[in-house]
């Protein structure tokens, strides 16, 4: 596995503007997410505060690498239910008892910042509910984790742990990564380890900036690709969960580039 592409100070200050837009954008689209409303009304929500803010969608028009499917169309993935990941913007108007996953990504002056949450659409089932807490601490327990000098491993095993000690399961087929000029960069970010051998062997030093992104289902971790090319689902067809920080390391402690 590749190591981290390192940031100075003044790097990892160039991509806080990035980050806010992104946070600033999510803000606004927890706000709208009520029954009735649209994934394409959210998407275009999402496009005119990023652009109005002097940031460039990050996802929209994102390559494929499968022939014959269309870049990705979006500003945001909008991801419901038993989506994962990578939905795209619709007409498709959410109900109550919806849970979905909003996948935010900017560009400002050449420096990316990605985040997601799930949000509850009106009132959730108590294990809907659980599923995103669960989530959202995973999350928090990955960053919680992070300083100069640590393994990998000890970052993806906090997200497995907490995951599974409650009874869900992690996304294999999808990972977090670094994050800089580049939307993807090294390395990968698995949400789970290799329980033999915890050690990933990449060492986290100060001035990686890291897209850490818990992807966990309710049932089984399988996961399928859909027909439009993009979107993920469980392969169970039960309900998942994403939440997602761009976080940068430094020798004085993390800063989470991606809430306001
Ligand atoms: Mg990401």
């Amino acid at each position: 596995m590749e190591a981290p592409i390192l940031k100075s100070k003044e790097e990892i200050e160039a991509m806080r503007p990035a980050g806010r837009i992104v946070a600033k954008t999510l803000k606004l689209l927890r706000e709208m997410v009520v029954p009735g409303v649209t994934t394409l009304e959210l998407d275009q929500a999402a496009e005119d505060l990023i652009r109005k803010n002097g940031a460039i969608p990050a996802f929209k028009g994102y390559p494929n690498f499968k022939p014959g499917v269309i870049d990705f169309p979006g500003t945001i993935c909008a991801s419901v239910n038993e989506e994962v990941v990578h939905g795209i913007p619709c007409d498709r108007v959410l109900c109550k008892g919806d849970i979905i996953s909003i996948d935010v990504g900017a560009n400002y002056d050449g420096w990316f910042g990605d985040a997601a949450r799930t949000y509850a659409v009106g009132e959730i089932s108590r294990k809907a509910a659980k599923l995103l807490s669960v989530t959202e601490e995973s999350l928090n327990r990955a960053v919680a984790r992070l300083k100069d000098g640590v393994d990998l491993g000890w970052i993806s095993a906090a997200v497995q742990e907490h995951a599974e000690e409650n009874g869900f399961s992690v996304v294999r087929d999808f990972v977090g990564h670094g994050i800089g000029r580049e939307m993807h960069e090294p390395p990968q970010i698995p949400n789970f380890v290799n329980k033999v051998f915890r050690k990933s062997g990449v060492e986290i030093k100060a001035g990686a900036v890291l897209a850490i992104e818990p992807m966990v289902n309710m049932g089984g971790s399988a996961v399928r690709v859909g027909n439009d090319g993009w979107v993920v689902t469980t392969k169970d067809r039960s309900l998942s969960a994403h939440f997602e920080n761009t976080v940068a390391v430094t020798a004085d402690g993390v800063i989470v580039l991606t809430e306001e």
